[in-house]
């Protein structure tokens, strides 16, 4: 674990107490607003959460899959709204970031779309990859996957799709510049996290589902998730409405990079 002294996304040593339970502090940047916990997670911390606590529980993601393939044929179905003009429909190139069984890899090629899914868990990798022969897997981290791709400028991705990841990872820059850098000039990106911002959580946070460090180790509004994502080249476009504490945010790839 990593003493988290000061915002790991902005810096700023400026910080308010939102919460303590005695092992984990949660503070508020005064810079950016975002909530991180202290201490943070390391490189041995996130690895155990996948190769240990969630590859047991892992089956039972699995359940209830055609009512996850109809939400993700809907989600693919609005992303597909935001592509940029010029790519050719059936050309354009999908990543989804925390892949988990293939869902949402399995709508994009439905619709024509070469898809890409990884995750940390060998376990959805491996159901994903019997289940869904048409789309590419990948077991592996976000960072790592963007370090060894070297993907050559019209290989990165038109679409990203990354639900449910972000507030896993202690570093937020490095992971918005791996998004950056797989995000092809005009990509539209939608990443969702829980919305620390929203009207529904409550105050004492040990009573948000949601709220659960160090695995989930930052916590975003829509201000410090827009300012993030602003930092790293990509311009928000549209907030979904979510009647749960939850962020889905649209953007796009600024294209003059
Ligand atoms: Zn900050």
């Amino acid at each position: 674990m990593i003493k988290a002294d000061q915002c790991p996304a902005c810096g700023d040593k400026a910080r308010t107490r939102r919460f303590a339970d005695g092992t984990f502090t949660l503070w508020i940047c005064k810079g950016c607003n975002l909530g991180y916990c202290d201490p943070l997670p390391d490189r041995a911390r996130l690895e155990e959460a996948y190769t240990d606590a969630y590859a047991g529980a892992t089956e039972g993601y699995f359940s209830k899959v055609d009512r996850k393939l109809a939400r993700s044929r809907g989600r693919v179905r609005h992303m597909a709204r935001y592509l940029n003009p010029t790519i050719p429909k059936n050309a354009a190139r999908f990543l989804d970031v925390g892949c988990n069984g293939g869902f949402m890899v399995q709508a994009a090629v439905e619709r024509g779309f070469a898809a890409h899914g990884l995750d940390p868990d060998p376990v959805s990798i491996a159901y994903a990859k019997a289940h869904y022969p048409k789309g590419h897997f990948t077991h592996s981290f976000l960072e790592d996957f963007q370090a060894r791709a070297g993907l050559q400028s019209d290989e990165r991705f038109d679409a990203i799709y990354c639900s449910e990841v972000i507030e896993h990872a202690p570093d937020p820059n490095a992971f918005a510049a791996a998004l950056a850098s797989l995000a092809a000039p005009g990509a539209v990106l939608y990443l969702t996290t829980p919305d620390l911002g929203h009207l529904m959580v409550p105050k004492n946070l040990a009573k948000w589902d949601a709220y659960c460090p160090p695995d989930h180790c930052l916590y975003f509004s829509r201000t410090s998730l827009g300012a993030l994502l602003s930092r790293h080249g990509f311009t928000p476009m549209a907030f979904r409405l979510a009647i749960k504490p939850g962020i889905k945010i649209l953007a796009r790839r600024i294209s003059h990079l």
